[in-house]
């Protein structure tokens, strides 16, 4: 018996069951919980396997253990907001589960992706002979095992990894972000830092953008360098690395409401007062965007995600780019979402699957590129996020 209980019921959730009811050779029972029940009830109707469905809220540890004790997982897929990671893993902790995510902790007053505080979980996870799989959705997730395949079968030393983010669909909204607003637009809006040399160099906010041609027909966009959380455990795991960046496309006319909805305060994270009450205007304007699952039966296109790594194999310079193109709409007809929660619900279903088969095992707090990427990727494919492997080719380096 493998049981999940997911938690989380917005774009990625959804994902995340429907995909774990396609896998019934590897899970036998599902719950879905969430803050507001009523949407997991609408997405267990989406889905033939039977899901069973509870309210919970995620800040709260002893409502949590309460939960876990009812249902009793094997496994926590938790896909809530970022800020739920710490409490959720000392649920687990206290009840005896292993735990997956798929970002990593943030405090809700400062935007500071670092996975320090995850990591300091490393010793009472052991302890306990129990597993928790850090960051388990596309990127983080599906980039640190390409880096992964990159080091174990191309490269003797990878030495540059860039890792590039296309969104080359269309939902034709005026703005309007494709995963949860708040935790997108603090990710763009943070100081952008890459590592160089042994050490992280900050930049501004996507002030460095070059032109990239994407394969398969999608062609050349703008891609814009920010920091990825997936960065900070990859240059860890992976210390031959000498420089890593992040590269993600943004339309023009996405940049356009974003620098005004900035200069106006918008996206502000510190409480201001209005009429008398306290509110964080990044999340008001969360309460008047389009609700990313809206815009699932509306997007078009595909997303391109991958990693180009570069190094020596046998005493020559190589390049590797290793990448995924998935179709907003074939995501949708699928499992009723568009590919940006899709890309990231199926890798999170996998990581799963390699902790529920024992093909990824360990005690501790792990990142994705500490296992071997092989069984994940076969399954990856298998699941609908098939790998493009092109080696060599002209030496493209991102400045
Ligand atoms: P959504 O905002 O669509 O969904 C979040 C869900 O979590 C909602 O159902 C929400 O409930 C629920 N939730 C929020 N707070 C609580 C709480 N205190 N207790 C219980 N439930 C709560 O976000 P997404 O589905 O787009 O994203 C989910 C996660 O996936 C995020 O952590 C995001 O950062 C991550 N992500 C990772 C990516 C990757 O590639 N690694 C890419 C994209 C996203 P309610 O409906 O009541 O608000």
């Amino acid at each position: 018996m493998s049981k999940v209980l997911i938690i989380g019921a917005g774009g990625v959730g959804g994902v995340v069951a429907h995909k774990c009811a396609q896998a019934t050779g590897e899970i036998t029972a599902i719950t879905l919980a969430s803050r507001t029940e009523s949407k997991c009830r609408a997405i267990a109707e989406q889905i033939e396997f039977p899901v069973a469905t509870a309210q919970v809220n995620a800040d709260n540890v002893p409502e949590l253990i309460e939960l876990i004790e009812r249902e009793k997982p094997t496994l926590v897929i938790n896909v809530a907001l970022p800020y739920q990671d710490l409490t959720i893993m000392d649920a687990c902790l206290a009840t005896g589960v292993d735990y997956l995510d798929t970002a990593n902790y943030e405090p809700l007053d400062t935007a500071k992706f670092e996975y320090s505080w995850q990591w300091a979980y490393q010793e009472r996870f052991k302890e306990k002979g129990l597993m928790a799989l850090l960051g388990s959705g596309f990127d983080p997730g599906v980039t640190n095992v390409y880096t992964a395949l990159a080091a174990k079968n191309y490269l003797d030393e990878v030495h540059e990894i860039d890792i590039i983010d296309a969104n080359a669909g269309n939902h034709g909204q005026p703005f309007a972000t494709n995963f949860n607003p708040e935790i997108n637009i603090r990710e763009v809006t943070a100081p952008c830092r890459h590592w160089e040399n042994g050490q992280w160099v900050e930049t501004a906010p996507l002030a460095t953008k070059q032109s990239f041609d994407f394969p398969e027909g999608i062609g050349p966009m703008n891609i814009y360098r920010m920091y990825h959380e997936e960065m900070e455990s990859l240059v860890k795991h992976i210390p031959t690395i000498k420089k890593a960046q992040f590269w993600m496309t943004f339309s023009d006319n996405y940049l356009k409401h974003l620098e005004v909805l900035q200069n106006v305060g918008m996206t502000r994270i510190d409480e201001v007062e209005f009429n008398g009450q306290k509110i964080v205007p990044l999340q008001f304007l969360k309460a008047v965007l389009p609700d990313p699952g809206s815009l699932g039966p509306l997007t078009k296109g595909r997303t391109c995600i991958g990693v180009i790594a570069r190094g020596i194999k046998d005493g020559k310079r190589k390049q590797v780019y290793i990448y995924n193109i998935c179709d907003h709409e074939a995501c949708y007809r699928e499992v009723k979402s568009q590919a940006i929660s899709y890309t990231t619900g199926v890798p999170a279903v996998v990581g799963a699957i390699m902790m529920l088969t024992g093909k990824w095992r360990g005690e501790g707090v792990f990142n994705m590129e500490q296992f071997d990427p092989e069984p994940f990727l076969e399954k990856l494919g298998s699941m609908g996020l098939p790998t493009v492997v092109v080696e060599g080719g002209e030496w493209a380096e991102l400045t």
